[in-house]
């Protein structure tokens, strides 16, 4: 990808935190990556992130072993089917290819992956080292598909170009230049839909699907969780697309608009209130009226079913207070979630939240903490402050949690457990109170017996 490409990716004009700035602020588009911002995961990582949860593919990583190491399986994507996207597939270059040249090694890497597994398709990834050394990528993959006759997919994102942000929207981009649009279906229907940025984190597509599937409505294709090499590139003869809290990914669904005509909408498939307005949402879009008076009925009974199933846990979960640390979009979805189940949120992390998301939990909020560091001391202490009872966080945050003794949850993509859709919602609230309500805590906060010694 030639840099004033790279650098169109950072003036996404669906973006309304981008709409918002002044013209000359425009212009200078996003911030760009400062030294040391890889450090939440690197650009080549954010680009891994996004495709690899296409299930049936290869995903072969060109450069050292550490990169496809360290990368491996960091995410709960599940697949309903082929499992051929765990399994680490890399050059593995050494001192020699960095000196002699890393495409040949490539192209074998390539050849033989197909021999052997016979993917639909094929994606390469650059790193660093491979960008560096000038390793042409897309030479090799377009020799590479012509000799194999299956597509390899150049996926240009080296590590040091930013951070996982921008690798997020350069797979967007891979997408619409080298697949969608390559793979005519033969069984279109009025009610096909996109959904972009659903990994399928601990299954939690599965909860989703079936209620789409109740309205009629079919997923064409998910961009990326449980996906199909096939459904993807077919993905242009949607007639709606959703973007599931992810910004990131905006540029793909403006591109599918430009290109192809496909409406979008952004959307949250957590909490009770969410989830009604996403399935409007793609009633509003397919602009069917028939499917405008399923959706109302469906959203109807299943608020009903879950507001009784939710009823004690919100009971004892009603008047807690809860400190959310996540990333992006979903510090605003999950706090809806919360609010759902009467649980005040007191502070919500905003590190990597972009000005519409900060604004969208300060709407919600009022006069919340908003944490700006997340390190454990500042975590711990706005919790004290607050009075919370919980931290509901990524998974690194657990020992920050059992260290200060407070109850915790773990809220992002590394976790096991489903929280999307009317079910997980349910299982949400389980989680949140079995976690408050161990009888742990009262045991842990008690004064050490030796501590006791000479108090009497
Ligand atoms: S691509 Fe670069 S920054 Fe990313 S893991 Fe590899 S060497 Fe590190």
């Amino acid at each position: 990808m030639a840099a004033t490409e790279r650098a169109a990716l950072f003036t996404e004009t669906a973006c309304d935190t981008n709409n918002a700035k002044s013209a000359k602020a425009r212009k200078a588009g996003c911030p760009k990556p400062q030294p040391g911002g890889t450090s939440g995961g690197c650009t080549f990582d954010g680009a891994m992130i996004t495709l690899v949860p296409i299930a049936d593919s290869a995903h072969i990583v060109h450069g050292p072993i550490a990169c496809a190491g360290n990368s491996w399986d960091g995410r709960g994507s599940l697949s309903s089917g082929p499992t051929l996207f765990r399994h680490g597939f890399t050059t593995d270059m050494t001192e020699s290819d960095v000196v002699l040249g890393g495409e040949q090694r490539l192209f074998d890497t390539i050849c033989e992956v197909v021999e052997r597994y016979a993917p639909p398709a094929v994606f390469v990834y650059s790193t660093c080292v491979t960008a560096m050394i000038g390793d042409d990528l897309g030479a090799v993959c377009a020799a590479a598909a012509e000799q194999t006759g299956v597509p390899v997919i150049p996926v240009d994102a080296p590590g040091f170009v930013g951070n996982k942000n921008l690798g997020n929207k350069i797979a967007g981009q891979t997408l619409l230049d080298h697949v969608i649009g390559t793979v005519e279906p033969g069984d279109v229907t009025d009610l096909d839909v996109n959904l972009i940025g659903e990994y399928n984190i601990a299954g939690e597509l599965w909860d989703v699907v079936p209620l789409l599937t109740r309205l009629g409505i079919r997923v064409r294709s998910c961009i990326s969780g449980d996906a199909r090499y096939r459904d993807i590139a077919a993905a242009h003869r949607a007639k709606a697309t959703m973007v599931v809290c992810s910004r990131a990914l905006l540029g793909l669904a403006r591109g599918l608009e430009e290109r192809y005509g496909i409406p979008w909408f952004e959307g949250s498939f957590y909490g009770v209130s969410a989830m009604g307005d996403t399935l409007r949402g793609f009633a509003r879009l397919l602009d069917d009226d028939e499917l405008s008076r399923r959706t109302e009925e469906l959203i109807a009974v299943e608020e009903a079913a879950v507001e009784a199933a939710i009823a004690p846990y919100r009971a004892r979960l009603t008047g807690r207070k809860a400190v959310l640390y996540t990333g992006g979009v979903k510090s605003w979805s999950i706090v809806s979630a919360l609010q759902d189940l009467g649980i005040e949120v007191v502070g919500s992390g905003i590190t990597k939240s972009s000005d519409g998301d900060i604004d969208k939990i300060r709407e919600l909020l009022g006069d919340a903490k908003m944490i700006s560091e997340g390190s454990p001391r500042e975590l711990l202490r706005v919790a004290e402050e607050t009075g919370a009872d919980i931290l509901v966080a990524g998974g690194r945050n657990q020992y920050t949690a059992l260290k200060g003794r407070l109850p915790f949850l773990d809220i992002n993509q590394e976790r096991h457990i489903p929280y999307a859709g009317y079910t997980g919602m349910v299982e949400f609230a389980r989680r949140l109170d079995m976690a408050i309500a161990s009888p742990v805590w009262e045991q842990v906060r008690r004064p050490a017996p030796w501590d006791l010694v000479g108090a009497h």
